[in-house]
């Protein structure tokens, strides 16, 4: 059978195996459809005769406990089923966390917090996604939190979050992002400003900690935590320090042994470390197609998906009706800095910046804060627009944004990230 036929294609699966496929083609559109039996994509069980719809950049597993037909139509770039799967290690997993739950349950304590480790393309996302599925699927509602700057699946690019997952994720275009807690970092990568990552770490710790409390559903399934694949150097102290400010019972490390071991040794016995094989299924992907796909993210904030697309609006704003700061300064030297300042002050200190032409195209966060104090850094935002024209001689900036004028409040946040809008 070859790759790029367009007419559909059956394949029967057998019990424990797994169809993946992946969809490259610009504006080409693949199809899919349960026939017989029993699956699932990434813990979303299938509708059987429903017709799925996937697009370019989509990279597909459709997984069988009990063995199923599947019909796939359209040019796929890549297709094949596999025999060996991580799948009961996952689903293993999950019935240990399930068992803690139980046991929180009875006792009215906290459920698991799970932190998903490794390097990048190894999966940690989609074992996310499983396991907040399996949970959810079990009458759970527990909370996912997302510390993947760069290729996070809450928000937009730069941003770190938490949502509370009351579904499972749809087949074809993941967690609904129903009122996600949001806060701004501006970076792409943590090692941009390690302290601010941090503190912002701390303070969605902090915030999912309350939630928790409140809710005694939500209490006892626990947390699902996903991490960026920076796990050297800074990046492994990083791994430690949300370990910490989160208070993880399990970290699941995929695919590293070195990082195992090194977590074995730092981090204290009563939380458990384990190590699991990274499915064979995961794509590697290109610095250019992580790139696309934080483009695609942001286009997706605006403009919705193809399923749901949204009318963003556009409009003006006066210099004098915002105030735009950009969090960090440059650094000072050591002799200059005044006392009781340390040296690494400057990476939280809050500049306030005039519109100029350096901030077109930028995603600037709108933030909750009340006042425009020091406190604006560790505030949750209320969303993102996008800067599309600065008037240098009117005094005003056009934005791009999802919602009408007038914006929520009038601090803003500049972020690095961009977005050219082709519309
Ligand atoms: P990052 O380094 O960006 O954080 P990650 O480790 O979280 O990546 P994922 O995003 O989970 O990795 O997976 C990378 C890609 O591989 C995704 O597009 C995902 O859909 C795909 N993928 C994951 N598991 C499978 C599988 N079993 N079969 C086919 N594709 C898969």
């Amino acid at each position: 059978m070859t790759d790029d036929k367009k007419s559909a294609q059956e394949f029967k699966l057998d019990p424990d195996n797994e169809l993946r496929f992946e969809v490259e083609s610009k504006n080409e559109k693949v199809y899919l459809i349960l026939k017989a039996g029993l699956a699932e994509v990434f813990g979303t069980e299938i509708v059987k005769g429903k017709t799925y719809e996937f697009s370019s950049g989509a990279k597909v597993a459709i997984y069988t406990w009990q063995g199923c037909t599947i019909e796939v139509k359209g040019k796929t770039d890549v297709i094949y089923v596999a025999k060996e799967t991580p799948m009961v290690t996952y689903s293993n997993c999950h019935a240990a966390l399930e068992f803690m739950r139980i046991e929180a349950d009875k006792e009215n304590k906290k459920g698991p917090t799970a932190m998903i480790v490794g390097p990048n393309d190894v999966g940690k996302s989609t074992v996310c996604r499983i396991l907040l599925n399996y949970a959810v699927r079990m009458g759970r509602r527990p909370i996912f939190v997302d510390l993947d700057m760069g290729q996070g699946q809450i928000s937009i690019p730069g941003t770190i979050g938490a949502l509370l997952i009351e579904r499972p994720a749809a087949i074809d275009e993941g967690f609904s992002q129903e009122a996600p807690l949001v806060y701004h970092f501006g970076h792409k990568t943590p090692s941009a400003n390690i302290t601010l990552s941090e503190m912002l770490i701390n303070q969605l710790a902090n915030t999912v900690k309350e939630r928790l409390e409140v809710n005694k559903k939500t209490r006892s399934s626990g947390v699902i935590i996903n991490t960026c694949g920076w796990i050297k150097g800074g990046g492994y102290k990083q791994v430690l320090h949300a370990a910490k400010s989160f208070e993880v019972d399990v970290i699941m490390v995929l695919d590293q042994e070195r990082l195992y071991n090194e977590l074995v040794r730092d981090i204290p016995n009563f939380v458990k470390v384990v190590f699991l094989q990274k499915s064979g299924g995961v794509v590697e992907r290109s610095k250019t197609a992580r790139s696309e796909s934080r483009d695609q993210r942001i286009r997706e904030y605006f403009y919705g998906t193809p399923k749901n697309s949204m009318y963003p609006h556009s409009f003006d704003v006066k210099w004098s009706e915002i105030k735009l700061y950009k969090i960090g300064a440059p650094p000072l030297p050591d002799s200059c800095l005044p006392l009781g300042m340390k040296a690494d002050d400057h990476l939280t200190k809050l500049v306030l910046l005039t519109p100029n032409p350096g901030i077109l195209h930028h995603l600037l966060a709108v933030s909750f804060a009340e006042k425009d104090d020091d406190e604006i850094l560790l505030n949750h935002v209320a969303g993102f627009v996008c800067v599309t024209n600065v008037d240098n001689e009117r005094q005003t900036i056009t934005l791009l944004s999802p919602q009408p004028k007038p914006l929520p409040n009038n601090i803003l946040l500049f972020s690095e990230l961009q977005f050219m809008d082709s519309h």
